[in-house]
């Protein structure tokens, strides 16, 4: 889209002259029409749970004498649940916004074994009850990566949360970390699980930065073909499947956006039945390389 300004000098009898700018305004457009398609789709998402709620706590009031107390019981739950719902709606949404207003994190060397010890902590009994076995493959001395600690844990809370979700009893879970060097071939030879292609190794980008790769790999009912490609977008759930009410939509379009404030890009490989892999390299940590320095050298 164009946007054209004229302007006309009409304060003196004869006119000098017209000023024309044009301005190639597709982008701020877009951005736009992005904005309020979110908006209206948090507004939609917040509005269902609300008016669930709204309605059980309705019946209950005007109906709850003729009502069993199991059936008053049920009700109560489900209020509950929607309500845990829209909790879970209102900090994902205030996530994404958070993530979005700001430009600049303080980014520093941060050694991955901490978040991932932290996140395998946090789902290991969960794991357990589920009849999943919690893998963590770190290599051993991987160097620090440039990166922020907290967005890096919702990172790997986000992914391995869904891969514990979308697999069975019996099956496993991975979180891989791994410097891409020669080693990354042989890791390809030796995991049991779906890798990312070996033509997508790196060892070193345009900037001098070397590599680790990280993975969170499952093997759970996977994701088809034709819903991969929108698998990151906000409010995108693969249809026809039983999660009605656990998830928002809105997980994965948060870890795009972290890793995208780290430089990088959040990638799949999946096959229905037989799992999921998502990966995304990180830079390693240089002594004097902060955001300021990798935007210099960007430049
Ligand atoms: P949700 O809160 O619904 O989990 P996400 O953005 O995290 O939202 O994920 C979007 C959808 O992608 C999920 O609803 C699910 O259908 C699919 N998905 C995400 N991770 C996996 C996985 N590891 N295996 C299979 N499907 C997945």
């Amino acid at each position: 889209r164009i946007l054209l300004t004229t302007v006309l000098d009409v304060s003196r009898e004869n006119v000098k002259g017209i000023a024309m700018t044009v301005q190639d305004i597709t982008r701020e457009a877009e951005l736009n029409e992005a904005k309020s398609q979110f908006i209206s789709n948090v507004s939609h998402e917040l509005r269902t749970p609300l008016f669930n709620i709204k309605s059980f706590i309705e019946t209950l009031h005007e109906y709850g004498e003729d009502l069993s107390l199991d059936e008053q019981r049920e009700f109560l739950e489900t209020a509950n649940r929607e309500t845990d719902r829209l909790t879970r709606l209102v900090n994902d949404v205030l996530d994404l916004s958070k993530l979005e207003s700001f430009k600049l994190y303080n980014f520093e060397a941060v050694d991955l074994a901490q978040p991932i010890e932290q996140t395998l902590r946090t789902y290991r009994l969960n794991a357990r009850d589920k009849g999943i076995e919690l893998i963590q493959e770190i290599e051993p001395n991987l160097p620090p990566v440039l990166g922020h600690y907290d967005l890096l844990l919702q990172v790997f809370t986000n992914l391995v949360g869904n891969a514990l979700k979308f697999t069975e009893t019996g099956g496993k879970v991975a979180l891989r970390a791994y410097l891409l060097d020669s080693a990354a071939q042989n890791h390809q030879a030796k995991s049991p699980f779906l890798c990312p292609p070996p033509e997508s190794c790196v060892t070193e980008d345009a900037l001098g930065f070397r590599h680790v790769r990280i993975e969170v790999a499952d093997t759970g009912i996977g994701i088809d073909t034709d819903d991969q490609y929108a698998i990151f977008d906000r409010f995108f759930r693969v249809e026809n499947r039983v999660h009605t009410l656990e998830g928002t939509g809105l997980g994965l379009s948060i870890v795009r956006n972290i890793i995208e404030k780290h430089s990088s890009r959040a990638h799949l490989v999946s096959e229905p039945g037989v799992g999921t892999t998502f990966w995304f390299d990180l830079r390693v940590f240089q002594e004097g390389a902060s955001a300021d320095e990798v935007a210099r050298r960007a430049q």
